[in-house]
């Protein structure tokens, strides 16, 4: 599991994480909403320490992440961004493979071997040899998510990884998220798809500001939101 500590993440002298408090159980899938702007992306990025928390803690499995080394932290929590990154010249198969050859340090046969295994997890078996242009938005974006699980998280942290998306090709990458929380995968899920949050969240955790306004069960947080902040922002979202 992972749990946040009294985090408080700053960009120069601006506080944009004021002492944020959270747990994650394993196996459980918390989605964190909000407004614009209001730190979620940067609470992330604090997780698995793209930058650096200013005071607070994050554990892992019950371990203070910032005492682990942030190349083998980023190994243990996988993170997918909405922009996938993925290698334009390198087919899909071979964009999983490279990760697991440059990070994991499997050889040549094993990483394409272990890679399509991953692939087909995401029901992209039949787009191994594709490069991510000849892909779909949706199915590029799946290779990313492939390309995390290849680490073998023990969590995985999602940034609207749905919102550039193509309305169309949205479902297949909610289902895909869903379907690995329903396999038992440790995950934080930031989304403004409110019904996938619903539907999938075991937690549902309201950010404003900086701050955790509301969390708690999505039947609570949706349908008797306590906070005047969390019914405005609803009022706008639904
Ligand atoms: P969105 O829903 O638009 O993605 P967010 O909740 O992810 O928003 P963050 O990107 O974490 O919000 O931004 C939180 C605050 O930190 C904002 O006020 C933002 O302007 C500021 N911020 C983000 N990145 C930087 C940066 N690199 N330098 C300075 N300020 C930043
Ligand atoms: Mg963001």
């Amino acid at each position: 599991g992972l749990e946040l500590v009294d985090l408080t993440m700053a960009y120069g002298d601006i506080d944009v994480i004021r002492g944020v408090s959270m747990k994650v159980e394993p196996g459980t899938t918390t989605c964190v909403i909000g407004p614009s702007g209001s730190g979620k992306s940067t609470m992330l990025r604090g997780i698995n320490r793209l930058h650096e928390p200013k005071s607070g803690d994050v554990l892992l499995a019950g371990e203070s992440a910032l005492k682990v080394k942030p190349d083998i932290l980023r190994r243990r929590i996988g993170l997918v961004f909405q922009h996938f990154n993925l290698f334009p010249d390198h087919t899909a198969l071979e964009n999983v493979a490279l990760a697991l050859r440059t990070v994991k340090g499997l050889g040549k046969q094993q990483s394409l071997d272990v890679a399509a295994d991953r692939l087909a997890e995401v029901g992209l078996a039949d787009r191994a040899h594709h490069r991510p242009r000849d892909l779909s938005g949706g199915q590029q974006q799946r290779v990313a998510i492939a390309r995390a699980l290849a680490m073998e998280p023990e969590v995985m942290l999602f940034d609207e990884v749905t919102s550039a998306l193509d309305p169309e090709l949205v479902k297949g990458v909610l289902n895909l998220m869903a379907s690995l929380g329903q396999r038992g995968m440790t995950m934080v899920v930031v989304t403004h798809e409110m019904n996938f949050a619903r539907r999938v969240a075991d937690q549902v955790v309201f950010m404003d500001a900086g701050k955790v306004v509301e969390a708690g069960r999505p039947e609570d947080l949706f349908d008797k939101p306590q906070s005047p902040r969390l019914r405005l922002f609803l009022s706008e979202v639904l």
